[in-house]
């Protein structure tokens, strides 16, 4: 049999976002106040983000329906298929069911717009003019270049500036859907001003580069911020895809995953494609889900649980989850997504309750899991997308070794046809695995703040 894809009609398209925070083992920890200690309130949050999202950050309702005008713009590429990687299958002689959801059909090619529509339109309702954000590969930054398009929004990318110069198709991206783009550090902002006059050389950071664009949108009345993963409310507008997944594995005749597989920088796509199956887990059903990180970056299998800053600067709120300590500076490894100090407060409180499980990869044997897929299923997936693909790979093998007939289901979070000069790289023999020092871990984790009046 050849490879298929199960389609969902447009009227089959969720028309509610999946809010888990009622469904949690226990409470999500609150977002601290860094100089008092005391939990942050709506109100620390209205400089930069528009009411409606930050009722949706602390929610405690299960279903949060998807707006009309978000739900129109979804339909250009929503519902995304489900394929059966039957050629995978083959290739690995397996007696497992290999399942991928494929979001790379958006047109920015990956999950990202997911969040980017239904956050550019909360900001337009609530009569915002422009907003800022920080991009480091670019993948976010034309996500939310896209949305702001469609909504008639003004759209400020903090680009860091190495990528700025060596990854030149997304900032391209960016442009054509109207944003403006600049290499960060910038003179703009008092944050990229002083970093210049210290480090008139620095290649840039995606921790800089937060610091301009929230302080770009807290002195500019008509500006808000926008973050791409991490915040609950990224993670609940990320749920249409897993909610998507269940009718289609419906439709294909699975009573339920044995596994389900997904890569993780901040979490979303992740969260997004496992959260509406966390629930039949919690009730009982035995559903491995498995969150792959890398090696070099391994936030989740190595970091600690505890209070750390989002940001490099110290500028956001203290958020509980597993970190590497906010001075963090990971490896320039290609899978640029995947490299952030943190991970989401909700994901991480379900890894430390057992209930999701993480391993790292190292990025040579995810390149090769890569053109495996590429060469069974055709689609070249995003470097970060193969962390997923590895583990899958390698889960399709253990069941033939022994013998069980699994249902695997991945999310393909994106294409990498903007990513080739690593595959590039890959095929020259030229990647490096990397293990993160033990001695840096122990630093960096060192200087995690101290949380007032614990
Ligand atoms: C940004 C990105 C990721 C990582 O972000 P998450 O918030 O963890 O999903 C993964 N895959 C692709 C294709 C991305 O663009």
């Amino acid at each position: 049999m050849d490879s298929y894809k199960i389609n969902l009609s447009e009227a089959e398209m969720p028309q509610e976002w999946y809010n888990i925070q009622p469904d949690l083992p226990r409470p999500m920890p609150p977002y601290l106040h860094p100089a008092t200690g005391q939990p942050v309130g709506p109100q620390d949050l209205a400089p930069i983000f528009p009411m409606e999202l930050i009722m949706q950050e602390v929610s405690q309702e299960r279903w949060i329906p998807i707006p009309d005008e978000v739900q129109r713009i979804y339909r250009l590429w929503r519902p995304s298929p489900l394929h059966r990687a039957y050629r995978l299958e083959q290739a690995l002689k397996t007696p497992a069911r290999i399942y991928y959801k494929d979001e790379s059909v958006s047109p920015a090619g990956s999950h990202k717009p997911n969040t980017a529509v239904a956050q550019a339109y909360y900001n337009k309702a609530a009569g915002i003019k422009r907003l800022a954000t920080e991009t480091g590969a670019g993948q976010w930054g034309s996500a939310l270049a896209l949305a702001c398009n469609f909504f008639g929004l003004e759209c400020t990318v903090y680009m860091v500036k190495v990528s700025y110069f060596q990854k030149p198709y997304r900032r391209s991206l960016m442009q054509i859907w109207g944003a403006e783009v600049f290499p960060s550090p910038t003179d703009h902002t008092n944050a990229g001003r002083q970093i210049k006059a210290k480090m008139p050389d620095t290649p840039g950071s995606l921790g800089i580069a937060i610091s301009e664009a929230v302080e770009d949108a807290a002195t500019h009345d008509d500006t808000n911020y926008s973050l791409g993963s991490v915040l609950n409310h990224v993670m609940l507008h990320q749920t249409v895809v897993g909610l998507e997944v269940k009718k289609q594995l419906d439709l294909a005749g699975e009573k339920k995953p044995d596994v389900l597989i997904g890569c993780v920088g901040g979490g979303s796509n992740f969260a997004g494609f496992c959260f509406p199956f966390v629930t039949r887990k919690l009730q009982g059903e035995d559903i491995r889900i498995i969150a792959v990180e890398p090696t070099a970056c391994p936030t989740l299998t190595k970091g600690a649980y505890a209070y750390d800053f989002g940001d490099t600067a110290g500028l956001t709120p203290l958020i509980m989850m597993y970190t590497l300590g906010h001075s963090f500076v990971p490896p320039g490894i290609h899978a640029g997504g995947l490299r952030y100090h943190g991970d989401a407060p909700l994901l991480c409180l379900l890894v430390h309750e057992g209930v999701i499980e993480a391993r790292a990869e190292p990025q040579v044997p995810v390149f090769e899991a890569a053109r495996l897929f590429a060469q069974t299923e055709g689609i070249i997936p995003a470097p970060e997308t193969a962390h997923a693909l590895r583990a899958t790979v390698d889960e399709a093998i253990r069941c033939r070794e022994t013998g069980e007939s699994k249902c695997i289901v991945v999310n393909f979070s994106g294409h990498g046809f903007l990513d080739l000069g690593a595959y590039d790289a890959f095929l020259e023999g030229k990647l490096e695995d990397f293990e993160y020092p033990e001695t840096e871990l122990q630093r960096a984790l060192a200087e995690l703040p101290q949380v007032p009046g614990s």
